[in-house]
């Protein structure tokens, strides 16, 4: 838990968020800037920075299942996209990975040239 971090006050519900899935290693919920029709973060509670501070196989396993039970249950199987920045392009220093599906704001060509 980092005192400053909205992923960190969101999984302990100290800040609103509309939460798809949760488990005892994973919560996630609705990105509130959405780029895309279903645009779903999916967060280790854990706070971790980012991805080149994982060392544990644990949590890449955690997040890919709990990533796949939203699919299954939003019926996205047929088209989605998971994508995770690091870097500058990362805006919110704790892991997430971002579920998208449906429609792209702005069209699928906007995200494809970011
Ligand atoms: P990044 O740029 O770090 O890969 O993505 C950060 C994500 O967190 C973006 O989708 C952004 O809209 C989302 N985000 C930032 N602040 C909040 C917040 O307070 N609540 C929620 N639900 N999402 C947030
Ligand atoms: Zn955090």
């Amino acid at each position: 838990m980092e005192k400053d971090c909205i992923f960190c006050k969101i999984v302990k519900g100290e800040a609103p968020a509309t939460i798809w899935y949760e488990d005892e290693n994973i919560i996630a919920f609705d990105s509130i800037k959405p780029i895309a029709e279903t645009h779903i973060l999916v967060v280790p509670k854990k706070h971790i920075e980012s991805f080149m501070e994982l060392d544990n196989n644990d949590v890449l396993v955690f997040l890919a299942k709990a990533a796949q039970q939203i699919i299954k249950s939003k019926k996205l199987e047929d088209a989605y996209r998971l994508v995770f920045n690091g870097g500058k392009f990362q805006t919110v220093s704790h892991l997430h990975w971002h579920l998208l599906g449906g429609e792209f704001v702005g069209g699928k060509q906007a995200l494809d040239q970011t």
